[in-house]
């Protein structure tokens, strides 16, 4: 979207912009849109989207040049294009030679950022979320955007310093309640608490499935011109997470396919609650690692929500509500997917879905699964939908008439962002490694730009 629906689309919504909004509006700072647009983490963008985006938002800041004290800029931090390793900071540099040496750039970023001293170098502060599930991605706006407020009324004058651990970590253990990850963001927290001139501390966990040099953690400290306490904080707490580097890098709770479905069914048996089973290294929502899994062991009752599939989606539909089919989904959309599985059994639910996410992360925000299909394939019930989204939270459930609870066990994709409702509806969550893009054992990937010299798991140097 672009123009004055960047604004209004986003006002109340629990998203950076909405952050930017609540702030800008309350202070009473008019405010310019200029262009909004996201995907998930997929494949590299393609060079041609990066080109036509970076130029709609250097136009359009180009356009407004002489009306505006500064720029607000909502980015991930972790993206990349089939040539560009960091795209994001590419656009900060642009954005920075647009509108000068003195105009503040101030970025909410991705806890999943990659990031290193390009980035910085070109903006004034920036902010990125503290949790992941990333429950507080409107804050996150709204502290980027009073940082600004501030830097205009002439009240703080921000510098900032970044530090890298050299650790990486698979999304699945980036979670922000796991401990000692849970530790460390708790401890960054109560740092400006402590150091007067200390506005602002992000520990970003990286993205391990980009392939790129600035790959994994990292900690930026933004102070009111304080340049040495910034580089206090970000070493201290980059060597708290070296330190903790094996306990953050949780192999152990990984489990292979078999004996991942196998312990669910066991332990579906006795549990009060469902279990879920968390096929995490899906990339594209299609995988079918698990489903084919729990076919072969004969599970009985389970939820499947949200595998993408256009083609069996559609023709679910064109079976209609009631009929019974035989449909191959998912497992498309790479040689490591799984294959497509088969579901036999009876088409429940078919048309075109769209609704308002009621779960934590990004409440508020539309889902749009397009034309979709619910089929229960002999106690197994699987969405299969057009859009690929993922499930977090129990809209998957509620919006087509069922309840988790009903469920001894739920086969989900997501990576952390689930644990913000999950936890508490599942008795236990067992993370199954599957040969998908997002293993959790990374030495298995073939990096090229990463610098494995220097980075755990790759090099473990005390
Ligand atoms: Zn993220």
């Amino acid at each position: 979207m672009v123009g004055e629906a960047v604004i209004s689309s986003h006002r109340g919504v629990n998203r950076v912009i909405g952050g930017f909004v609540k702030v800008c509006e309350a202070e009473g700072v008019e405010m310019i849109g200029i262009v909004s647009s996201g995907a998930g983490a997929a494949a590299a963008a393609t060079d041609e989207a990066f080109d036509h985006y970076c130029k709609e938002i250097c136009e359009g800041i180009a356009k407004v040049k002489g009306r505006i004290d500064g720029v607000l800029l909502c980015l991930h931090g972790a993206m990349t294009t089939v040539t560009r390793t960091d795209p994001d900071a590419d656009i900060v540099r642009e954005v920075r030679r647009i509108v000068g040496k003195k105009m503040p750039i101030v970025l909410g970023l991705d806890y999943h950022g990659n990031l290193d001293g390009e980035t910085l170098k070109h903006c004034d502060a920036l902010f990125g979320y503290h949790y992941s599930p990333h429950t507080d991605m409107g804050e996150t706006g709204e502290r980027a955007a009073r940082c600004l407020v501030r830097m205009l009324r002439g009240e703080i004058k921000p510098v900032m310093a970044i530090a890298k651990p050299g650790v990486m970590v698979p999304s699945i253990f980036s979670a922000t309640n796991l401990h000692p990850l849970a530790d460390i963001v708790a401890e960054s927290l109560e740092l400006p608490k402590r150091f007067p001139g200390l506005i602002d501390v992000t520990v970003f966990a990286g993205f391990s499935y980009a392939d790129v040099p600035n790959c994994g953690f990292s900690v930026v400290a933004v102070t009111d011109g304080d340049r040495a306490l910034a580089d206090r904080i970000v070493n201290g707490l980059s060597d708290t997470i070296h330190g903790l580097r094996h306990q953050l890098y949780k192999d152990n709770l990984v489990l292979g396919m078999k004996e991942g479905v196998a312990l669910a069914l066991r332990k579906s048996n006795s549990a009060s609650k469902p279990i879920v089973l968390l096929e995490h290294a899906d990339r594209l929502n299609d995988s079918t690692h698990l489903l084919h899994e729990l076919f072969r062991q004969n599970a009985p009752k389970a939820f499947v929500p949200y595998l993408w599939d256009p083609k069996a989606a559609e023709a679910a539909i064109k079976a209609g509500v009631g009929a019974d089919v035989e449909i191959m989904a998912g497992g498309h959309s790479s040689d490591r997917a799984g294959g497509p599985v088969k579901l036999k059994g009876k088409v429940l639910f078919a048309g075109e879905k769209e609704f308002t996410s009621t779960g934590p992360v990004g409440r508020g925000r539309k889902v749009r699964l397009g034309p979709m299909a619910v089929i229960d394939a002999g106690g197994i019930i699987v969405s299969v939908t057009s859009n690929a989204e993922t499930a977090l939270d129990e809209d998957c459930f509620t919006q087509f008439g069922f309840k988790s609870e009903d469920f001894p066990i739920i086969l989900l994709r997501s990576k952390t962002h689930f644990r913000a409702v999950y936890e508490k509806v599942a008795e236990e969550i067992l993370i199954v490694d599957t040969p998908d893009y997002g293993p959790a054992d990374l030495t298995t990937l073939p990096y090229k730009h990463v610098p494995k010299d220097r980075v755990f798991p790759f090099t473990d140097t005390p």
